[in-house]
């Protein structure tokens, strides 16, 4: 016997969500409590496979299948399909595995025809009802099936509505009705060429079809991308018996919470429409009535659904998100999930219902997503006035967060305006290294150009700073200070708000408030921290981001980049003498300036951890990124070097690389010019015995990273010059402090040869950007061209630099782990790519066997939540 592809609700069970999708799932888990649910049967989501691996048909050993369960459902219901005494309707509804809510379209009333109807007419005495349910029918099927959108029909409605001078679709009488279902089946015919299907069979298999095809538009493509839902998964089909909510004014149609998914509070929260179906609660046809007043338009059936209610949340020991219909008096349900909350809910909802002794901590953290925590990390906009703004464009959500401020066009107006206590945000065609401070006064950042992974947008992540990326609508018009949106023209000091959470623009002020880390979070975390056994550090450069990452639990740095520090105007000049020098001693001389600068960062950086680890790494980016660009600061710079204007130029055309990602960079320049490591080398010493010598009781161990190494020779020469200026200054100091070197892992050849390298490093840190564009072959700011291509071929299903590559990078990653262990037992090793704060790679990580994630401040939170999950799944 072949497999099967068709359960009946009563022969399902909540466990086979994987099979029958949630819905599925869920009716028949119901079912099987003896909840009053319309029986039908689910076509699983291995018959979606099969649909596709046929080459889009339901082949006919699954015909047979639907067919012999609708016989089945026929005799269940006491009426036939498409029979003239007694028909039988069914509603057609979509359900993946995981709710993807809006993605696929719902059919009801299926079975209804010209006939069918009136018999549906004289039976119910309300030939009202039955033409309202047959326009509804043909409406709901002729938009799956034309894909031609929900608002496509609503025109005619209107038309209608206008033409009989009423305001609201019950005000319309059964023969407005017929007269619109006749036309909806004009448009079908004149836009599919075929007449409305009548065999109620036909329908059936139309609709049926139409929900697998809904599985692959574009929108359900993009919410899968969004949400790391794999295509091959397919989508369930529920046919369920209907019942009618629009039979007059004994029924109706509502849904309801068990608590507010809003807020968290244990009270039920919900909305019903009498003598209405489907959709129309949520759709806003008509205003609906709060849940509570339900008790007193029909107080039975109210008594009945609050009992359903609170069986449900105690059997799933959740809160759940139900759907019901009343039909004359009496009450169905016709779905019950877990229902959707905010972050702030989910924390209350996790502690009331550990307090309330219906699930464990444990559960507890397993069930908030860490993803959420995001949003309550960050400003948001005052509710109220975000309902009544609308938005003038939209664009990719690239970090989270609500801002507010003054348009400014460049990132030194952001600096100044900011420095007066303007609020602004800064609009760029894209950012640039140069751009970082103005970005760090800026509330929000806005780009024409760029993805979720261009500058902008990692800088911005990394910072905590809310930021749209990629507003391809926008003209922009640098030269006069203005950009042109949605029609209308900006001008520098004009506001505007972002949502970096949606990626939605707002030509207006819209008042934010600070998030405020509630006592629930704070409780929820704790519990996290007991069970995970990765640690969590964070990638930070400055005492600023320091500080908000310990707040935020952080255990230490994984990353420290000291080139940012070199960006700042009163270091920058330095740098530049030091690129422009012509020997060891001019280039010593220009070092010496920024020695002092950099060793007071490293101070504020080990003040602000209090003793918790640091790993500093040393000077990484080509040092083109470093000279100037303008003609004003050329001419300054060949003024304190003593050159000629065109000696400089002819340095900074000498600096140009064709592939700069691959150039003079990493130990690369430690190798070339050994004091630039020097120079570091003293700094971070220095700072952490001054540090050491005022806090006693901190135990400090600077940690030394070298960046892109690929052949352990390389990293055994910066190495010795690091060791020989670092033991003299220790030794100056009599002191005994001990400090480690590492390296980062970041280019294929370290990976493959780890077992080497590790005979020289003490740590290894992934360094997983780098080595995702070196494993990969291509730049993460060049790749945004084509990865659209590959995610609509279906080739790659998510931005590799933004969820690690398991098969590739991570097998880079598990073998060099592997490696450095069986070399050096006690390596430590740990994570410090843009993927260290994403929920799936924490979990690849403590499978791994890492010590440690490391990853922006605003995500140290979701790693620690992540970690314990990981922990609790699959413990080591
Ligand atoms: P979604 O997943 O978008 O919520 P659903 O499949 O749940 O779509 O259905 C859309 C609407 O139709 C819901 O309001 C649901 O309650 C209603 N509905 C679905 N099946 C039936 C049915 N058999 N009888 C009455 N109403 C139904
Ligand atoms: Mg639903
Ligand atoms: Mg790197």
């Amino acid at each position: 016997m072949g497999k099967k592809f068709v359960y009946m609700f009563s022969e399902g069970n909540g466990s086979m969500r994987e099979l029958l999708g949630g819905k599925g799932a869920n009716l028949a888990e119901m079912t099987g409590l003896g909840m009053p649910v319309p029986q039908g049967f689910t076509v699983t989501t291995e018959a979606c496979t099969q649909y596709y691996a046929d080459g889009e048909k339901i082949n006919e050993e699954i015909q047979a299948e639907i067919y012999a369960n609708l016989a089945k459902l026929e005799e269940i219901a006491g009426k036939k399909f498409g029979d003239l005494e007694n028909p039988l309707l069914v509603s057609v509804r979509s359900g993946a595995r995981a709710s993807m809510p809006g993605m696929m379209d719902t059919i009801l009333n299926l079975g209804l025809n010209d006939e069918v109807v009136e018999v549906m007419a004289k039976k119910t005495n309300n030939p009202r009802f039955a033409y309202d349910s047959y326009r509804r029918f043909i409406q709901m099927y002729s938009d799956v099936v034309m894909e031609v959108g929900k608002a496509y029909f609503e025109k005619l409605i209107d038309e209608m509505k206008e033409k009989k001078g009423v305001k609201m679709d019950t005000e319309l009488d059964a023969d407005d009705l017929k007269e619109l279902a006749r036309q909806f089946k004009a448009e079908y015919k004149e836009k599919k060429g075929v007449d409305f299907p009548t065999d109620p069979k036909e329908q059936l298999m139309g609709a049926i079809m139409a929900v697998f095809r809904s599985w692959d538009n574009p929108r359900a493509i993009y919410y899968r991308r969004m949400n790391d839902i794999p295509s091959s998964w397919g989508t369930a089909v529920n046919v369920q018996m209907m019942v009618f909510g629009n039979t007059g004014d004994n029924s109706g149609t509502g849904v309801a919470f068990t608590r507010n998914p809003a807020t968290g509070e244990k009270k039920l929260f919900g909305e019903f429409l009498m003598n209405a179906q489907g959709e129309d609660v949520v759709a806003g046809v008509r205003t609906p009535q709060t849940i509570d007043q339900l008790a007193e338009v029909m107080p039975e059936a109210y008594n009945q659904f609050v009992e359903i209610c609170g069986r449900l949340e105690n059997h799933y020991r959740d809160m759940q998100d139900m759907e019901f219909t009343i039909e004359d008096r009496k009450l169905f349900m016709l779905q019950t999930r877990n229902g959707k909350r905010t972050a702030a809910a989910a924390l209350k909802i996790a502690c009331d219902l550990v307090d309330e002794g219906m699930i464990s901590e444990k559960e507890a953290v397993c069930m908030i997503d860490p993803k959420q925590l995001d949003a309550l990390l960050h400003p948001q906009f005052d509710a109220k006035a975000l309902k009544a703004a609308k938005p003038i464009g939209s664009a990719l959500p690239a970090s989270p967060g609500a801002a507010c401020g003054k348009v400014v066009f460049t990132a030194e107006d952001a600096t100044e305006w900011a420095q007066k206590g303007e609020k602004v945000i800064l609009v760029r065609l894209e950012t640039s290294p140069e751009d970082i401070e103005g970005m760090h006064y800026s509330q929000g950042i806005l780009t024409v150009r760029g993805g979720m992974t261009s500058h902008a947008a990692v800088v911005a992540r990394g910072m905590g700073t809310c930021c749209v990326s990629g507003c391809g609508e926008i003209k922009m018009d640098e030269e006069n200070k203005c950009f042109t949106l949605a029609g209308k023209t900006y001008h520098e000091g004009d506001y505007i708000s972002l949502d970096g959470s949606t990626g939605n623009i707002y030509g207006e002020a819209i008042p934010t408030v600070e998030a405020s880390i509630g006592g629930d979070f704070g409780r929820l975390m704790g519990w996290a921290d007991e069970y995970r056994q990765l640690k969590v550090r964070t990638n930070a450069d400055t005492p600023k981001d320091a500080q908000q990452a310990m707040s935020f639990g952080a255990q230490g740095i994984g990353l420290c980049r000291t080139e940012h520090m070199f960006f700042e105007t009163d270091r920058i000049a330095a740098i530049r003498e030091m690129i422009c020098s012509d020997t060891v001693e001019q280039r010593e001389a220009a070092l010496a300036k920024l020695l002092p600068m950099q060793r007071g960062d490293f101070e504020g950086i080990y003040e602000a951890m209090q003793g918790n680890p640091v790993t500093i790494r040393f000077l990484d980016p080509p040092l083109h990124e470093f000279v100037p660009t303008a003609e004003e600061d050329i001419a300054a710079l060949a003024k304190t070097m003593g050159k000629s204007v065109s000696d400089i130029h002819a340095i900074i055309a000498g600096l140009h690389e064709f592939n700069p990602m691959m150039g003079h960079r990493g130990c690369r320049l430690a190798v070339t010019y050994p004091e630039i490591a020097a120079m570091q080398t003293r700094a971070v010493i220095e700072a952490a015995l001054n540090v050491q010598a005022k806090h006693p009781d901190w135990k400090m161990v600077p940690e030394i990273m070298i960046p892109l190494v690929g052949e352990v020779k390389e990293l055994a020469y910066v190495k010795s010059v690091v060791v020989k200026t670092a033991d003299e200054l220790i030794a100056a100091a009599k002191s005994d402090m001990k400090y480690k070197v590492g390296t980062m892992i970041e280019i294929p050849r370290a990976a493959l040869t780890a077992d080497e390298i590790a005979k020289e490093a003490e740590f290894f840190s992934f360094g997983t950007n780098d080595l995702t564009q070196m494993t990969f072959g291509f730049s993460r700011d060049d790749a945004g061209k084509f990865l659209g291509a590959y995610y609509d071929k279906k080739i790659y299903e998510s931005d590799p630099f933004a969820k690690l590559d398991q098969t590739g990078v991570g097998k880079l990653v598990e073998m060099a782990a592997k490696l450095g262990r069986a070399t050096r037992p006690d390596i430590h090793l740990g994570i410090c790519g843009e993927h260290g704060g994403d929920p799936s790679t924490v979990e690849f990580c403590h499978n791994t066997g890492l010590d440690y994630v490391s990853c922006s401040p605003f995500r140290v939170p979701i790693a620690r939540l992540a970690a314990a999950q990981a922990a609790i799944k699959n413990p080591r």
